[in-house]
């Protein structure tokens, strides 16, 4: 009997809301750029006695992301104590939601496997705080060996939004698609900056394999599923899950079984291992917080969020397929952030085709951002600038060479557009003579060709094209087509 295995995939995603300040106290979230323990008080350590008080940003936040994943939400849900011992969590729990999260029963689209769009269920979103953050270190400060550890507790009480899926994904690939479908939500909605290297978002992958017969399709064995921890970046879930998946099937195949786990990826060996089974599973005693009422999202509010949600990133990409002719692909790198899209809007707005503002924006400006490590908002060249430089190559008034000239330096000198075209000249500096000097040794050079088409023997005009890619290459790229054309044309005529 043949047998196909079948990956099963759930993800947990932990994001990071962009508030000012914590869930339950005023201080503030920035926990990277902060000296240790100074946005700290006595409700987020923990202290005896120390209140908390319900952040509306926060619960704003988790409501809009909740809308954008078509989620039902839930009024007057409660938040629960999750009790944990361990050194970075103060209270020796951690505030999370438990049975009735603020949102469940949500979708999210994906580019599915088999090419088509693919519907990933959301199971729920709910609102948690998250925990602060031991450094180990040795003596002279390496992490190898480190023999001393440091609480620093600027993280602690940080609001979070986890989102669980349902076990609809299907590969490794689709949970790569999946993780940044969900980054450019929550990017769009201004809900989290969605930075997987900094921790923003932070995603643990369930993953187990179905055995089934290839032939009838009978299933034989459902393994056991293991929650993956430690990713950091896309390429890593991908990474992982493929590596995960190998060594589930490699087990069933050898005769073994599988057990709920919890397993631990090691990026720099590619390789996951186990870090506690599930009799060591953690028995969390949730208990509702008495020190915090419920969540309230009254009708207004709901009202007032739903009136103040952007164009979602599916929106926007659909209507720029519909509206600019573009591409699936390209359109899907256009919206992948709001601000990239923002961009290449406002470059056609000023004048630029649709489909020539999208090649540079993807492959020009894409690549300087790319050398330069910034975001689309430090661009050197402004949209309306990169517009009306594309409009020229629109028009014919600059070849393409000298386009990336102009746009070269716009770049690396900061010139503006206008500067940047007086110095190289619409035309590259090529003047009318040099040009007619260009097509007169191309055509001097290639006496049968233009005996041909004079000779009526050019039906489809691809000799007199022939001709006009010599002159532009004998110009250096400088000229544009159009002047190229014109220049021969008129040589043509003054022969006949
Ligand atoms: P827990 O409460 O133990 O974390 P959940 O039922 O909440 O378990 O599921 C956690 C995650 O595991 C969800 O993302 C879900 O989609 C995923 N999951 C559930 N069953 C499976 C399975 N058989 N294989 C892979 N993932 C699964
Ligand atoms: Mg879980
Ligand atoms: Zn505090």
């Amino acid at each position: 009997m043949r047998h196909v295995y079948t990956p099963v995939i759930g993800l947990e995603i932990h994001v990071q809301l962009a508030t000012e300040s914590k869930l339950f106290c005023p201080c503030s979230t920035d926990y990277i750029g902060a000296e240790p323990n100074t946005n700290v008080c006595p409700v987020c350590l923990g202290l005896p006695g120390a209140l908390p008080t319900l952040n509306a940003r926060a619960v704003e936040l988790a409501v809009r992301a909740a809308m954008g994943l078509s989620c039902e939400i839930h009024d007057g849900t409660i938040f629960h104590r999750k009790h944990y011992f361990y050194a970075d969590l103060p209270k020796a729990y951690q505030v999370s939601q438990y049975d009735r999260p603020l949102a469940d029963r949500g979708e999210l689209y994906i580019s599915g496997d088999g090419g088509s769009p693919k519907r990933i269920g959301i199971t729920r979103l709910h609102l948690e705080e998250d925990a602060g953050k031991l450094v180990h270190s040795a003596a002279d400060g390496r992490l190898e060996g480190a023999r001393e550890s440091y609480a620093d507790f600027n993280r602690g009480g940080v609001p979070l939004a986890e989102i669980v899926s349902d076990p609809d994904i299907g590969s490794p690939r689709e949970a790569r698609e999946y993780v940044s479908a969900l980054r450019r939500l929550v990017r769009y909605l201004g809900v989290s900056d969605g930075d997987m290297d900094r921790g923003s978002m932070r995603v643990d992958a369930n993953v187990s394999v179905v055995k089934s017969n290839a032939d009838t399709g009978e299933i034989l064995y459902r393994g056991d599923r293991a929650e993956i921890k430690n990713m950091n970046s896309l390429r890593s879930v991908e990474r992982a899950l493929e590596y995960e998946i190998r060594r589930q099937r490699a087990t069933l195949e050898s005769g073994g079984t599988l057990e709920r786990e919890t397993r631990h990826w090691n990026d720099g060996e590619g390789v996951t291992t186990s870090m506690r089974s599930k009799e060591a599973a953690l028995d969390y005693r949730c208990l509702p917080d008495p020190d915090l009422g419920p969540i309230e999202v009254s009708r207004e509010m709901l009202d007032a969020i739903r009136s103040s949600l952007p164009e979602m990133p599916w929106e926007r990409e659909a209507r720029f397929i519909g509206d600019y002719s573009l591409s699936e692909v390209d359109a899907a790198v256009l919206v992948e952030t709001p601000a990239l899209a923002d961009y290449y809007e406002r470059c056609v707005r000023s004048g630029a085709s649709p489909l020539r503002a999208s090649n540079w924006v993807r492959t020009e400006v894409l690549r300087v951002l790319n050398e330069r490590g910034v975001g689309i908002e430090e661009c050197p060249v402004r949209p309306e600038e990169l517009g009306l430089l594309v409009s020229m190559l629109d028009e014919g008034r600059a070849s393409t060479t000298v386009a990336k000239e102009i746009f070269g330096l716009m770049v690396d000198r900061g010139l503006s557009l206008q500067e940047a075209t007086d110095r190289c000249g619409a035309h590259g500096g090529l003047s009318q003579e040099d040009l007619e000097l260009a097509a007169k040794s191309v055509l001097d050079a290639n006496p049968d060709v233009l005996a041909e088409i004079m000779g009526g023997r050019d039906l489809k005009g691809k000799k007199r094209k022939f001709i006009c890619g010599l002159v532009m290459k004998e110009t250096r790229g400088r000229a544009t087509p159009g002047a190229v054309e014109d220049v021969i044309a008129r040589f043509l005529e003054g022969m006949e």
